[in-house]
């Protein structure tokens, strides 16, 4: 029998005390396919919808392809555009009545008015194809509910943090289809989700708890009725009733099995739950850690990472106090990126490339995160920001900063942008001429994707605690709709 599968993907990470909204455009700005461009544009992609499309070619089904978008992390997107990527992906289905689903979403977004996105999806998806499978490649960020598990027939998130995985999360989920089909498995999916919102500081798969909790699924996976088992770390600047840590395990037809192993690792992850607490270095501390070590000998950059900034969990990208306190020191050899200032960057187009001008940097999306530093710079650089990083996070491939320019501000490189995204990837400076090996400090807007690329050239990596809309330390934010009492707020 000729099977037929619609494909898609609708991906935020929403964080409700960004500054940044997330209006159509901003979907749009981080690559936006519809219909047949699905298609054209992911085939062949190391991306979950690129594994779809490589099962479905080997098993000779019939692709729907529906939407495909994911927009950096940012404020809760707006009713309107939420109800048109929902048509987008639901009007095909309806049209096409497919056999299944597979659908790659994030599991933190949240839209105006829709506190749980993904559950709204699969449950719109099912009124329509019914009791037909729907299978979900999910982000281990994600907060996840009951009611967007009980809608679903399988979620497989990613293993990985930094993400490397989405593409192999993706064959996963579309073989588990192919055993459907077969008739070979039936699978269920049951949700344990015990009071704690861990910060995402420390929830790293090489480090720290997250190891022993992967292990322990690893483990629950050798069951032959276990098909996947999902360790959510959770999101926790979503202020949802559902926020925090969560597991989700897929198991053939054995729904008290699968509800044993949520239950058991949820157990174990409320033992631990204080490996996930981390204390990082205020800016003063950061500062003076990092000339300390540049009086050593040692090889490679120290790394001040901006982690509160950073625009893959929310961030504007474009927060001063650590840019300042680093330009302050004028150490020769630094560099900085990527300060997210489209003001900056048309100011420096119109001057051109090795004129001086004078410069208001970043503090303009929130100013109670810093007011802008003023100063006098040189352009180096100016780039159309497109480029294909080699690290394991962009495997080839093409990122888009937006027009680009490289600043000199004294001793500092400053790598400033118009589209808004996290340096995750060593070609970041690359592109803009600098070569990182060779720098003495590198400021990084990140949390953490930046280490699959910068840990093998980093002398040192030092996280700072700096005003911004992704902190790790929870107690700076006032939450509304969380489930209370939730550890950590509540000790
Ligand atoms: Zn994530």
């Amino acid at each position: 029998m000729q099977r037929r599968i619609a494909i898609g993907q609708i991906s935020h990470e929403t964080n409700v005390f960004s500054p940044i909204q997330t209006p159509l455009q901003a979907w749009k700005d981080r690559g936006f396919a519809l219909g047949q461009d699905v298609i054209s544009k992911l085939k062949g992609s190391k991306s979950a919808i690129g594994a779809f499309l490589e099962v479905a070619e080997a098993n000779g089904w019939d692709v729907i392809p529906t939407i495909a978008t994911g927009a950096t992390p940012s404020a809760p997107t707006d009713a309107e555009t939420y109800a048109y990527l929902k048509e987008q992906l639901l009007a095909p289905i309806r049209e096409g009545k497919p056999d299944a689903v597979l659908l790659a979403v994030h599991g933190a977004m949240q839209a105006e008015g829709v506190p749980d996105p993904e559950g709204d999806l699969v449950k719109s998806i099912k009124e329509i194809i019914g009791d037909k499978p729907v299978l979900l490649t999910m982000d281990l960020h994600g907060n996840i509910t009951r009611e967007m598990c009980e809608n679903t027939e399988g979620v497989f998130a990613f293993d990985t943090n930094p993400h490397v995985d989405g593409y192999e999360r993706g064959l996963e989920a579309a073989i588990a289809l192919k055993h459907i089909f077969a008739g070979s498995i039936k699978p269920v999916v049951a949700y344990a989700h015990p009071p704690m919102m861990p910060p995402t500081i420390n929830m790293r798969t090489a480090e720290g708890p997250m190891v022993e909790l992967f292990t322990l699924a690893r483990q629950w996976e050798q069951d032959p009725g276990i098909i996947n088992v999902s360790v959510f770390g959770g999101f926790p600047f979503g202020d949802v009733p559902h926020a925090g840590l969560s597991i989700v395990t897929t198991a053939n037809a054995d729904k008290e099995l699968a509800q044993r192993c949520s239950d058991a690792i949820a157990a174990r992850a409320w033992e631990i739950r204080d490996q996930f607490l981390k204390k990082i270095a205020t800016v003063e501390e950061g500062i003076e850690q990092c000339l300390a070590l540049l009086d050593e000998d040692g090889v490679g950059p120290v790394i001040l990472a901006d982690v509160a900034d950073n625009p893959g969990g929310g961030g504007s990208g474009d927060t001063p106090e650590l840019l300042r306190a680093l330009l302050a020191q004028n150490i020769p050899g630094a560099a900085a990126a990527i300060l997210w200032d489209p003001e900056t960057v048309a100011q420096a187009v119109a001057l051109g490339v090795g004129k001086v001008g004078t410069f208001k940097l970043g503090g303009k999306a929130e100013p109670n995160y810093g007011a802008p530093i003023g100063v006098q710079a040189t352009v180096r650089a100016i780039t159309d920001g497109l480029f294909n990083p080699r690290g394991p996070v962009g495997r080839g491939m093409q990122w888009n900063m937006g027009t680009s320019v490289l600043l000199q501000v004294g001793n500092t490189r400053v790598v400033v942008s118009s589209i808004r995204i996290a340096c995750n990837d060593a070609d970041v400076f690359r592109s803009m001429g600098i070569d990182p090996v060779d720098a003495s400090v590198l400021l990084i807007k990140s949390r953490g994707h930046f280490r699959a690329s910068f840990e093998p050239l980093a002398r040192k990596i030092i996280e700072v605690d700096a005003p911004g809309a992704a902190n790790p330390n929870l107690d700076r934010y006032t939450y509304k709709d969380v489930t209370r009492p939730l550890w950590p707020l509540d000790r």
